[in-house]
């Protein structure tokens, strides 16, 4: 069976050389082609590309979306700290192929998410989300931590505070989501023990959304409970 072709974007990073080693012991997909922030587009190699994944910045954005819709090439995205600028880019793109951003590529962060939609028969509550993560992270609050916002305060149907953002240490990344009475707290926590449990979530986001035929923007819960 023909090896599923996989662009690259943000290679040498850490996340970038992560998702390369799930690649390379995968059997199914390779890395065909890696941009870096200094690599001069091939349009010959990017044509043979079936699906980007995208682990970089947000200004590498507009040029992966570009390539991307020039060939027709679904692009999981897994970049965070975007503006409503990029959110926007990345709506427009879908139009055209297949677009999976998500602030969070693992599966039991998407299980999280889905769980806070329970909060909506307890709003009377306050809550309030709290993030740690390693002590160079470049984005405060976490991409991770703003999408649970969202659909925190889209279950329970008002503002929530902020998340407080702790950064220390090599923490890969842990998100509570506290719901609080007079009379009992429930706490709901996800902690991710590595890095590679993003790797895996993306790559496993690739080889799925390779084979959705429609244009779009999907989620990562798409994956797992369908669009
Ligand atoms: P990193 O700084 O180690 O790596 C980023 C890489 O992207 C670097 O190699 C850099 O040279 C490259 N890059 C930057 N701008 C570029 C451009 N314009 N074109 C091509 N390459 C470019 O960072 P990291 O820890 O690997 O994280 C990368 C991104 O992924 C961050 O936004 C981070 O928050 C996010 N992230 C997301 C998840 C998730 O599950 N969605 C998990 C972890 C990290």
């Amino acid at each position: 069976m023909k090896k599923l072709n996989i662009g690259l974007v943000g290679a040498n990073g850490r996340m970038g050389r992560e998702i390369a080693d799930i690649i390379s012991a995968h059997g199914g997909c390779d890395v065909s082609y890696s941009l870096s922030r200094d690599t001069k587009v091939n349009h010959e190699q990017a044509a043979k590309v079936d699906v980007w994944i995208d682990f970089s910045s947000p200004e590498a954005l507009p040029e992966v979306l570009k390539i991307a819709s020039r060939h027709k090439t679904p692009v999981v995205c897994g970049t965070t700290g975007f503006t409503k600028k990029e959110k926007t880019h990345l709506a427009k793109a879908s139009k055209n192929i297949p677009v999976l951003w998500a602030s969070n590529m693992s599966m039991g962060v998407a299980v999280l998410n889905e769980a806070l939609k329970m909060f909506s028969s307890i709003s009377n509550f306050d809550f309030q989300i709290e993030e740690f993560h390693h002590i160079r992270k470049k984005d405060k609050p976490s991409g991770t931590a703003i999408t649970l916002q969202e659909s925190l305060e889209k279950a329970v149907g008002k503002k929530c505070p902020e998340p407080l953002a702790i950064r220390g240490g090599g923490i890969f990344g842990v998100h509570k989501v506290h719901a609080m009475s007079e009379e009992e707290v429930i706490t709901f926590e996800h902690s991710a023990l590595n890095r590679t449990v993003f790797a895996k979530g993306a790559v496993t986001a690739a080889l799925w959304l390779a084979k959705q035929k429609k244009p779009g923007l999907y989620q990562i819960r798409d994956v797992l409970f369908g669009k």
